[in-house]
């Protein structure tokens, strides 16, 4: 029987790896709908490959390239955040929730609320409204499978257990591009060198947080939420040639990892499985080619968004939406060379220090989170110039 699927993201790196397993499997899989951000012709370009009946774009000013792309066609499309929501909302088994960043939220919330299946790649939506999120998949019976490599690792692992006496449950880190570069060089490095990621192939926003180890904090929270442990039974290792991407380790000693190539159609099909696993035609993982894997502990010094993000996830209440508002903002500042590296950490630090006076309880609703996150941007891009200030010569 063929299954209904939605993309939300589809013109990005994940929506691209999604194409390509759906296309790997044209009988199981029917498209249902496409949305993308601003770039109107890419996104006609996947919805006619894939054969969607609707395609969405976020900017508006680009529905009417859409439509014109679309001519004769039979896709219906549309453009601006309704379109977006109407998209999410329509009838179908999976939505990849594939949307980089918080805007990613209200589009999967959206989704969720209309009862699909969630297949979640936009970690932020976890981070941002984790608690408010699930309780509302709890309530409507959604089930959300993780597409990120480290939590569909954890997934599998967990099963080998009926995710009972779980000790620990650890995910791993390739360590980014300044792995083994120094605090000083780190300093230095602008943004084309922070996104020269040495194993995977993403989007400029989690490139940034793989740099930093942000995006292993990020999903430590998204950990949290999706397996309910709290932050110390939860633990990151770095681990270079991105084999083991999760780790289960039971109350008996024992532990369960979960290994794979990395490449993302793996996780992606697994969360987009049914009853049996999708077959794949990709290069199998050959351990004796590799010959040796390798872990370390991650060093916070150099990496201080990691501590960041445990401390925010410790905190509890609002403090990872403020921590994923922050860092989403300083980001965009570092990508537009407006900051420096270590500026990010500092001006994340500088925000959470800001709100943990006020013992924000966490967001009761997505809506509280969305409210809470713009408030929190709001206060970072005050906080820009003066950084932006130090930066010239
Ligand atoms: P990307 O930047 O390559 O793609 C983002 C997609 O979202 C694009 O299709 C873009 O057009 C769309 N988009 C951006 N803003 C939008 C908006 N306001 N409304 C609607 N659509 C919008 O990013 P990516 O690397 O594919 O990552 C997507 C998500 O998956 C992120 O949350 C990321 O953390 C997560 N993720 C990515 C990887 C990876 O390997 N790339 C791995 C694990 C998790
Ligand atoms: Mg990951």
């Amino acid at each position: 029987m063929t299954r209904s699927l939605t993309i939300l993201g589809a013109t990005g790196s994940i929506g691209r790896s999604t194409a390509d397993v759906v296309l790997a499997h044209r009988d199981e899989f029917r498209i249902e709908a496409v949305v993308g951000g601003r770039d109107a012709p890419a996104l006609a370009k996947m919805a006619r490959e894939l054969g969607a009946n609707f395609a969405a774009l976020a900017d508006e000013r680009g529905g009417e390239a859409l439509r014109e792309a679309l001519a004769g066609t039979g896709i219906a499309s549309g453009a601006g955040p309704s379109a977006v929501l109407d998209a999410a909302e329509r009838d179908a088994d999976i939505v990849l929730a594939a949307i980089s960043g918080t805007a990613g939220l209200a589009p999967t919330h959206a989704a969720l609320k209309a009862g699909r299946r969630i297949a979640l790649a936009n970690k932020e939506s976890l981070v941002s409204a984790g608690a408010a999120f699930m309780a509302d998949a709890r309530q409507r019976g959604v089930e959300i499978m993780p597409v990120d490599s480290e939590h569909n690792a954890l997934d599998h692992a967990l099963a080998a257990g009926l995710g009972r006496d779980v000790e620990k449950a650890v995910i791993t880190a390739s360590g980014g591009p300044f792995r083994s570069w120094t605090r000083e060089a780190i300093a230095a490095a602008g943004a084309k060198e922070a996104s020269a990621h040495p194993v995977w192939s993403m989007g400029s926003k989690i490139n940034i947080d793989s740099a930093t180890l942000m995006n292993k904090g990020l999903e430590l929270i998204e950990a949290h939420h999706l397996f309910d442990l709290p932050e110390e039974r939860l633990d990151v290792l770095v681990h270079p040639e991105a084999i083991v991407h999760g780790l289960v380790q039971w109350s008996d000693g024992a532990v369960t990892a979960g290994l794979a190539l990395p490449d993302m159609k793996v996780p992606i099909a697994n969360a987009l499985r049914n009853q049996g696993r999708l077959t794949m035609d990709l290069p199998r993982l050959d351990l004796a080619a590799i010959g040796r894997l390798s872990f370390e502990r991650p060093d916070e010094e150099r990496f201080p968004c990691l501590s960041l993000a445990k401390a925010a996830l410790r905190a509890g209440g609002a403090m990872p939406t403020i921590l994923n508002a922050a860092n989403e903002i300083a980001v965009e500042s570092y990508m537009a060379g407006h900051i420096r590296f270590y500026d990010i950490s500092e001006i994340v630090e500088r925000v959470c220090s800001m709100f943990s006076g006020r013992r924000i309880s966490a967001p009761a609703t997505v809506a509280d989170a969305l409210g809470m996150d713009q408030e929190a941007r709001q206060v970072t891009r005050q906080l820009i110039p003066t950084y932006a200030e130090a930066t010239r010569p």
